[in-house]
């Protein structure tokens, strides 16, 4: 077994891993945020019909894609007790890619054996600098699949799509070994928010699913920010400067005043880390008479959410006070919860994830999520659905990058997550 492998089971998976994911991420599959219809783009759907080409090859039964963009299959179980099929566990990851860098005409190359220098690319200068990343200098040996330097890759998570393929397709050639029903689902237009919006839980019928949308080797993460989007609008008095003298109230001033009277060392995304939250304003349009400030607020506390929300207004209240006839109006929608609502109330399920990362002789790293995954909102909606990593790295930019090894090993966890399930369902 060459060295950077966690197993002989994921050497073995490599080459079908590495074979799917340079295909896939050929497909342009960019989501776009001013979506009319479900997906948002038409390149979605030609991913989701070339994988259920793949699903039924791999011998997968109902094999689908609905007119939302959703594709689904199923590989029935070989474990029911004879009262039925036994567990039914899900496997999900989505299509899209981020609307936030160049993604269409993505040109993989594969770096093998990487040397653990500065690796360049051939567009834009783009330049891979292990001293800015701490996770690509610890991958020497690795076989790094990066862009040609002017697009994302699209790991995030074209990634997670071929290591469910992989192993899925491994399992159904492997009948031997003991597996639960397992549901497959990939999913449009996650990198808007939207990827849970249309999926009908009901009818995928799992108890439980996973997502393979992480990171670096190991992760498992059953929590994530809980997330609203609060929409402040200031109206002001307009009227001719000429003629202003004591009768102008300008809106944008006062948007400006409001943002810069809220906490700048902390509660900012730039300042803070771990387990703290924050408000962040995203956008701001205005003129003197009406001005409109969005902003993003998370926290993994929805208490201390609900205090960053008090803060705001707060502060908008106290800004404007001195100019009573100045309106405002803040408007707040919540956007997804913190999934360990959830997923503490069935501990076996992130259990069974943890399982079978060790069972790959790799130790989990459990850190919560900086943002919210279609598991998040998944979760809410009846089915718990933590987070399992991909090996790919720098997301949403022209630097993303992903490890073949570490891409073999997810799809190893979900074989070893089969086996896990077929042990515990069975009983
Ligand atoms: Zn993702």
């Amino acid at each position: 077994m060459a060295a950077s492998y966690t197993s002989r089971l994921a050497e073995s998976l490599a080459p079908d891993v590495l074979a799917r994911f340079l295909r896939y991420v050929r497909f342009g599959t960019q989501s776009r945020r001013d979506r009319t219809s479900s997906p948002s783009t038409p390149g979605q759907l030609e991913l989701g019909r070339a994988l259920v080409a793949e699903l039924e090859e791999a011998g997968l039964d109902d094999v689908s894609l609905d007119e939302n963009g959703y594709v689904r299959g199923t590989l029935p179980g070989n474990t029911g007790n004879g009262s039925g099929e036994g567990e039914v566990i899900g496997l999900i990851a989505h299509m899209d890619t981020s609307p936030d860098a160049p993604g269409h005409g993505v040109q993989p190359i594969v770096h093998r054996a990487y040397d653990g220098g500065v690796i360049e690319l051939p567009r834009e200068g783009t330049v891979l600098d292990p001293a800015a990343m701490p996770e690509l200098a610890d991958k020497i040996g690795h076989d790094i699949v990066t862009s040609s330097g002017d697009t994302l890759l699209g790991a995030d998570d074209k990634a997670g799509v071929a290591e469910i393929m992989a192993g899925v397709a491994y399992l159904a050639s492997h009948p031997e070994l003991p597996r639960p029903t397992l549901r497959v689902a990939f999913t449009p237009d996650e990198e808007i928010g939207e990827g849970a919006t249309l999926f009908d839980v009901e009818r995928f019928g799992a108890r439980c699913a996973y997502t393979l949308d992480g990171s670096d080797i190991g992760e498992l993460q059953d929590e994530t920010f809980s997330a609203v989007e609060a929409i402040l609008t200031v109206r002001g008095v307009d009227v001719h400067p000429g003629q202003a003298t004591g009768k102008l109230v300008n809106a944008l001033r006062l948007a400006a005043q409001i943002v810069a009277a809220l906490p700048s060392d902390t509660l900012t995304p730039e300042t803070t880390a771990d387990r703290e939250g924050f408000i962040h304003p995203i956008e701001l349009t205005a003129t003197a008479g009406k001005a409109e400030v969005r902003f993003i607020l998370r926290d993994f506390d929805d208490d201390l959410l609900a205090r960053h929300i008090a803060l705001l207004e707060e502060t908008a209240e106290r800004v404007t006070a001195a100019q009573p006839r100045a309106r405002l109006e803040l408007e707040v929608r919540d956007q997804y919860h913190n999934m360990q609502r959830v997923l503490r109330a069935v501990p076996n399920v992130t259990d069974a994830a943890e399982a079978a990362i060790r069972a790959e002789g790799i130790e989990p790293i459990r850190r919560p999520i900086r943002g919210g995954t279609d598991g998040s909102r998944l979760s809410e909606m009846g089915l718990p659905t933590p987070n399992i990593f991909t090996g790919g790295h720098e997301y949403h930019s022209v630097r993303e990058w992903a490890s073949v090894q570490d891409m073999a090993a997810a799809a190893a966890v979900v074989v070893r997550l089969a086996e896990v399930w077929s042990r515990d369902g069975d009983g």
